[in-house]
């Protein structure tokens, strides 16, 4: 028996790590142009921090976690989201002390879920968080920086965000008494799943995919109702905001979101191009989430980005750049017993040229064989060292994309000649 990988967690191969660096690398130069700093946190937290930030009845605490107890017996989980330890690393650190800060973080995400497109039981996140800003300035930022994002990567025309306010706890323990009883007088008609919810998370049954329960809800009585007046402006300033900016965005007053930290702001950037999982980011204000792991007040707000959504997005939609897939630039061939020249002449290439991508061929082989492989390689040239050409103390020079003519040069002139075309 072969060992195999575990369903649901992916090798991701040489040939889709450059697309991966591209995106990679993207981001990274967004959260920079907005001053976010980036903050790296373990994989590994205590099983507690999840239960008591995620909430113990969500879905990803019921079933998703990954959790084991080590060899000490403590219970730790893979982490399934990022925010939490995120927290806590904050807290921990001092770092929400009478400052404010902007974070970003990427990295694998674990959930035991059922692994299909766009769902994975390893996948990756780009986190966002910001600390100890209050005012709705803050949402409109992380929403206007993806917005960037989206135009950057040449997906924004395939996205659309959606918002909606949460309120207070309060008010969602108010609207929570109202659902709840709208839904139990019609109990017999909902779905086993939501029947159970309707003990323990009733707001999560808003985003059931049933359309009996959908259908069920059309009537329902609506969270808006039920928000107090200074959740209310920070959504109408957040909105307006929003307009100044150009973002574009839908009301949905069923967007209540899986986690129960959030507060205020809950948003999703939605596509309808990937199928059942079209969410590509999302994520909102949890205001009082600090606290609850036991740091003092401080206001936070942020979002998740699923990079394997954006990925496909980024496929679905050909918009990866031709020169992303480009890893080589220079192939050498080297025909003969001229190994030590060849790699002082790569070296001097690599010297001469920083950033250029040289493959030394190094297996052998005849003339043909190997311009073969450079061709397959993606080569932009193929240097050519052979007996001969070290013997008269010359190159090759063939030109592996464009119709033109093979040229000879001497040692002297090669890296003039390359400078032509990659100087
Ligand atoms: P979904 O409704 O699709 O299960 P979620 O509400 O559980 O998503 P979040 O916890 O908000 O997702 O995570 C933020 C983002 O991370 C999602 O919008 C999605 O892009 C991505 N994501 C979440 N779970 C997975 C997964 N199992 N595989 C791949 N990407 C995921
Ligand atoms: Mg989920």
């Amino acid at each position: 028996m072969k060992i195999q990988s575990i369903r649901g967690m992916n090798d991701i191969l040489p040939e889709q790590s450059a697309t991966w660096q591209y995106l990679e690398h993207t981001l990274a130069e967004v959260m920079a142009a907005y001053a976010y700093r980036e903050i790296r946190l373990p994989i590994l937290e205590q099983s507690e921090l999840f239960k008591r930030s995620i909430g113990s009845v969500t879905d990803i605490v019921e079933k998703e976690m990954y959790s084991f107890e080590d060899r000490n017996g403590d219970n730790l989980s893979l982490r399934p989201e990022g925010t939490a330890g995120c927290v806590r690393a904050c807290i921990q650190q001092g770092l929400l002390h009478n400052q404010t800060q902007r974070l970003w973080y990427q990295g694998p995400m674990f959930r035991h879920e059922r692994p299909q497109k766009g769902r994975l039981r390893q996948f990756h996140q780009l986190g966002v968080e910001a600390f100890g800003f209050a005012g709705p300035e803050i949402d409109a930022e992380l929403l206007i920086l993806t917005a960037r994002l989206w135009r950057q990567l040449g997906v924004d025309q395939a996205l659309t965000l959606q918002i909606n306010s949460l309120g207070e706890a309060a008010d969602r323990a108010r609207y929570r008494e109202a659902l709840t009883e709208y839904l139990g007088d019609r109990h017999e008609q909902l779905d086993e799943d939501s029947q159970r919810r309707l003990q323990s998370n009733p707001l999560r049954i808003l985003d059931s995919k049933n359309p009996a329960t959908q259908a069920l809800l059309k009537d329902a009585p609506t969270l808006d109702q039920y928000i107090d007046a200074p959740s209310q402006a920070h959504f109408a300033k957040l909105r307006a905001l929003l307009d100044a900016a150009g973002v574009r965005y839908q009301i949905n007053p069923r967007l209540v979101r899986g986690l129960d930290y959030y507060s205020k702001t809950v948003f999703e950037w939605v596509t309808d191009a990937l199928g059942a999982q079209g969410t590509v980011c999302a994520g909102g204000r949890y205001d009082g989430l600090v606290e609850q792991i036991g740091g003092k007040p401080c206001t936070g707000v942020g979002f998740g980005l699923g990079m394997e959504r954006l990925l496909l997005l980024l496929d679905a939609l050909d918009a990866v750049p031709d020169s992303v897939g480009r890893q080589i630039d220079v192939y050498l061939v080297a025909v003969g017993d001229v190994a030590a020249q060849a790699s002082t002449t790569a070296e001097q290439l690599r010297s001469a040229f920083p950033g250029l991508r040289v493959e030394q061929h190094c297996a052998g082989g005849s003339f043909k064989a190997q311009l073969k492989k450079a061709d397959k390689s993606g080569a932009q040239i193929a240097v050519i060292l052979g007996e001969d050409e070290c013997a008269s103390g010359n190159f090759g020079i063939k030109y592996l994309r464009e119709k033109r003519a093979q040229e000879t040069v001497g040692q002297d002139r090669l890296i003039g000649s390359l400078a032509t075309i990659f100087g």
